[in-house]
């Protein structure tokens, strides 16, 4: 799966999610990951300190 964050509200979004702001300015790709742990520990790494996992889209994840 490929992941971005939102930069607005730093959650992380399945490329595809429907919730993914639509500004270019307002979204960074991430990469690809096996699950939105993985992804999450790459936007730590980037320097998202505060990361979510989206409600919709990563909700295994969200619920942790
Ligand atoms: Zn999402």
């Amino acid at each position: 799966m490929l992941y971005c964050i939102d930069l607005k509200t730093n959650e992380i979004h399945v490329l595809g999610c429907r919730y993914i702001p639509s500004k270019h300015q307002d979204k960074n790709f991430l990469g690809r990951f096996n699950n939105p742990d993985d992804a999450i520990a790459e936007a730590k790494f980037k320097g998202f300190l505060d990361v979510n996992a989206c409600f919709y889209c990563c909700f295994s994840t969200y619920m942790k």
